[in-house]
């Protein structure tokens, strides 16, 4: 059974009784909007800020190990809901992998002698 509790129809404002299913003013179904209004996963602002921050840190130091962070959180971010973390997250993803292909080739390149 749905359970709603005495509310406030979120469309128009209007207190209600807590057997409504569906506002009787304006016909806002009640049930779900729990659910909508709530998206229970964050934005990826967060994921998309760390992966950038991984791989402006990861220009200085630890280059492989942040830029592996860097995509792992910048695909985080890419597939959470929020514009801004998908541009950090993709910036991040982005820089990532050239950060690893960089770091790579440096690596290869100390050890050979070059
Ligand atoms: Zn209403």
């Amino acid at each position: 059974m749905e359970k709603t509790v005495g509310r406030v129809c979120p469309q128009c404002g209007r207190v209600l009784e807590e057997s409504f299913v569906v506002c009787p003013y304006c016909g806002k179904s009640l049930t779900i909007t729990s659910k909508e209004e709530k998206p229970r996963s964050k934005g990826g602002l967060g994921s998309g800020i760390a992966s950038v921050i991984c791989v402006v840190v990861g220009f200085f130091a630890f280059g492989i190990i942040l830029s592996i962070v860097a995509m792992i959180t910048g695909a985080t971010a890419l597939t959470r809901k929020g514009a801004t973390g998908k541009v950090l997250g993709a910036i991040g993803l982005i820089g990532g992998v050239l950060e690893f292909i960089v770091t790579l080739l440096a690596f290869i390149g100390l050890n050979l002698g070059l």
